[in-house]
């Protein structure tokens, strides 16, 4: 029997459509893209493998998210930004990224534009938890807690999702949010570009003494990446990249020496710091699907395009993802074209792909020249940061991409 949220129990014989889309993943990108359809007349069932509790109350999970100007501009039309207490939201002022020992440091600011801050920095827990009260408040999503998608299948009438209590529902559209590792993409035949890098992002949040003042410190070391995000209060984001091979040995670190590295780190300019949290660590995987929809079917989020962290792209592509797809789905049901058509999800194809590979391919070349240690990558890295400190045009490019001010 399927339990579908609001507690009615249901039955969905094959081919009653109940629901015109179906979601696999309550994640934020699922979430978003379901709230993005509130205002059409589509009925919407979000099917996520978890239980409700989880959803409706997500743990914090380390991760700690830079979110461009774009993306606070569609969290705020779906409402999710309001839903976000002021208190849990972070300014990024300024970014300094350096190299190894070399003094220089290429910087990031507003200066030139009339923009209060580059980005913002919000818990992925807190986006989740914006997501969730938002959209739970529509009569038009249902939600189907518990339940994996086993299998999904679709032709030119219909497409369908079988769960893994066994029922089999029947919709016009699925729409995949099922994470970086979509076992639905797989099912669809859709290829998928996989890059492991064989290094692990370890996450935490530290307390400083001194105000960080709003400033992100990206430390492309020989060894390790340390990057210093600035969150709300005195608090900041520590995230240490490194081998995966020694992920253990940073892991297993007692708390006070690890302190003592990250200020060490950052020249002691942020006064004496302490852990907040505990560790939470990533294996680094990145994947693009080669096409991001098939028949009756799209992918978004990190479905779509999982994203090297280094960047900060991934929520920020996702979002922007789910939210050009229900605008396509939207424009093509009010004029009362079907919206599941394969050129309404080319359409979406082509604008995500126009955004997202130039991301995808940048943020990998950036990782390559950024950690590897032999004597060439090395000098690359200075030349690069010498360069873009001198060429002006080069710095408001890179500020530009940093803030993405449109969606
Ligand atoms: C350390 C770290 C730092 C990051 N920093 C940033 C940043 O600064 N800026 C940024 O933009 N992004 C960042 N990201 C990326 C961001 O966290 C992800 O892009 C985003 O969370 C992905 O959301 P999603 O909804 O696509 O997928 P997910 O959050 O993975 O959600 C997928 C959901 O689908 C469900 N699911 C999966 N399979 C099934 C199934 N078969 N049936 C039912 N349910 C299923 C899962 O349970 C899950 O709830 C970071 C990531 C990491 C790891």
């Amino acid at each position: 029997m399927l339990a579908i949220h609001r507690y009615h129990v249901f039955f969905l014989p094959e081919k009653d459509m109940t629901y015109d889309v179906v979601v696999i993943g309550a994640g934020p990108a699922g979430l978003s893209f379901a709230q993005a359809l509130t205002d059409s007349e589509l009925k919407v069932l979000v099917i996520e493998q978890n239980d409700e509790d989880t959803v409706q109350s997500p743990e914090y999970d380390g991760r700690e998210i830079a979110l461009t100007h774009g993306s606070r501009a569609i969290m705020k039309s779906l409402g999710q930004w309001d839903a976000i207490k002021d208190e849990h939201k972070g300014y990024i002022k300024a970014a300094k990224v350096s190299s190894g020992n070399a003094p220089m440091t290429l910087d990031f600011d507003t200066s030139g534009s009339d923009l209060e801050c580059l980005g913002f920095m919000v818990s992925n827990q807190r986006i989740k938890q914006a997501c969730f009260d938002v959209v739970e408040k529509s009569d038009q999503i249902d939600f189907c807690f518990g339940q994996q998608v086993k299998s999904v299948k679709t032709n030119d009438h219909l497409a369908q999702v079988t769960l893994s209590d066994g029922q089999t529902l029947s919709t016009q559209l699925i729409v995949a949010a099922d994470s970086r590792f979509s076992q639905s993409r797989r099912q669809m035949g859709i290829n998928t570009d996989m890059v492991d890098y064989g290094r692990t992002c370890i996450v935490f949040t530290m307390h400083t003494e001194k105000p960080h003042l709003g400033i992100a410190h990206e430390m492309f070391g020989y060894d390790k990446t340390v990057a210093i995000l600035p969150l709300a209060d005195k608090q900041v984001s520590v995230v240490i990249t490194i081998g995966s091979d020694q992920a253990q040995d940073v892991l297993d670190t007692p708390a006070m020496a690890l302190a003592a590295e990250v200020c060490t780190r950052v020249n002691h300019q942020l006064g004496h710091m302490t852990l907040s949290s505990e560790l939470f660590s990533y294996p680094l995987v990145a994947t693009m699907a080669g096409q991001f929809y098939a028949q009756r079917y799209a992918l978004i989020g990190d479905a779509a395009v999982g994203m090297h962290p280094v960047t900060a792209h991934g929520f920020n592509l996702g979002l922007s993802g789910a939210w050009h797809l229900a605008q396509q789905i939207k424009k093509a049901h009010q004029s009362q074209q079907p919206f599941y058509h394969p050129k309404v999800l080319r359409a979406y194809n082509s604008q995500h792909k126009r955004t997202s590979v130039p991301l995808y391919m940048g943020t990998h070349i950036v990782v390559k020249l950024f950690t590897k240690n032999q004597l060439w990558a090395k000098a690359a890295r200075h030349a690069v940061l010498n360069i873009s400190r001198h060429v002006k045009p080069i710095s408001q490019l890179i500020t530009k991409q940093l803030t993405q001010e449109h969606a």
